[in-house]
């Protein structure tokens, strides 16, 4: 479990692999699982027809059977918050092809109806440390000032899950003491585990209306959720220009868009555009990842400026923070062209 980790953010990034059960459709179909947990830490690839196997480590692999609960736990998520109310920047991401756990691994299923609401054993890694954060944020006896900002990125264009009336997409901009930033960004001061939980449910909800109209739009864009932590007393706070966030700590969530490959024949442009715009962003990360762990490179320029989701997370990721990647693959025989590409981009950034 990464829970014993070392004190410090030494490791400034943990890679954490998870499986999804098969799905009732893949076993309706007959599929077969390729992927075979050996340890805690190994994961055996067995292509179908025999070929030779192959396998991967990461800090934790976690198969079909683990729980909601046992990822929160072997992700070692708390240290991370622990870090962020330190004032480091730490960031959480899931990575891999559509329909293989992001979103769940996230933020735990969606609702099965109108007021049906999902059980708590269900919840993902977010409301599990936000309930942790406003825990321990109220045993701290010392002032904390909580903010949150949630937006999502389409085609590389910034949108507003939080904005108050239609959305406007967003420049992003840098200047000095605030690095890149979305402008005009709705970042909202909470108070409790409840206010925190109707934000994100309401950005949640308005990726879910617009995956209806837009073509599964969902898995096509990058959702952020930053949750600003500032222990300054409320009196010594700098001064905030409105919509500026605090200097303090920062925990951010990124669920990233599907990482298939989109086949460029026949797809039209509209889909063309979607696929370039992805490739670009999860390649400029994947780049930007790399430079970060190269120890020869650690002067070097890092291009973070290569696409908005490297933009925006280039605090989190080029700071003192550690950033958690969570890989979430299919066992079933039928993904495993995309699962091969998934273990292999996870394994890069350790
Ligand atoms: P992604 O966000 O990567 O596209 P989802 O999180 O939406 O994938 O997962 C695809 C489907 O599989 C959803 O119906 C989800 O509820 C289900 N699912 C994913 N992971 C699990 C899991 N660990 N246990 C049970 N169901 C899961
Ligand atoms: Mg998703």
């Amino acid at each position: 479990s990464l829970e014993q980790g070392p004190e410090g953010p030494e490791t400034p990034i943990q890679v954490v692999l998870r499986v999804r059960p098969m799905s009732a459709a893949e076993l309706r179909r007959g599929q077969q699982s390729v992927l075979h947990c050996s340890g805690t830490r190994t994961l055996q690839v067995s292509p179908p027809g025999g070929g030779p196997e192959v396998a991967f480590r990461f800090g934790a692999v976690l198969d079909g059977a683990r729980t909601q609960e046992d990822v929160f736990r072997a992700c070692g998520v708390r240290r991370l918050g622990e870090l962020a109310l330190r004032g480091f920047s730490c960031t959480v991401f899931t990575f891999g092809q559509t329909g293989s756990g992001k979103t769940y691994t996230l933020t735990g299923p969606p609702p099965q109806g109108e007021g049906v609401p999902v059980p708590p054993s269900l919840a993902g890694i977010m409301q599990r440390t936000f309930a942790w954060l406003l825990d321990r944020v109220q045993h701290l006896g010392a002032p904390v000032t909580l903010r949150a900002s949630y937006l999502e990125i389409y085609n590389e264009q910034v949108r507003d899950l939080l904005s108050l009336g239609s959305p406007r997409p967003l420049p992003v901009r840098w200047n000095k003491t605030r690095g890149f930033y979305a402008e005009q960004l709705r970042v909202v001061e909470f108070g409790s585990l409840e206010a925190l939980m109707e934000l994100l449910q309401m950005g949640l909800s308005r990726r879910r209306s617009s995956a209806h109209a837009l073509n599964q739009a969902s898995s096509r864009s990058h959702a952020l959720l930053t949750l600003y932590i500032s222990r300054q007393a409320a009196q010594q706070m700098p001064p905030v220009e409105p919509g500026e966030p605090p200097v303090g700590g920062k925990l951010c969530f990124v669920d990233l868009a599907g990482s298939e490959k989109v086949a460029a024949s026949g797809s039209r442009g509209e889909l063309m555009l979607e696929a370039n715009s992805i490739n670009r962003s999860l390649l400029a990360l994947g780049h930007c990842i790399s430079l970060l762990l190269d120890p020869q490179r650690k002067q070097s320029h890092i291009p973070f400026r290569d696409s908005k989701l490297t933009k925006l997370l280039a605090d989190s990721l080029g700071g003192r923070g550690v950033t958690l990647m969570v890989a979430c693959v299919s066992p079933s025989a039928q993904c495993l062209p995309e699962t091969l590409s998934t273990l292999r981009y996870a394994s890069r950034a350790q």
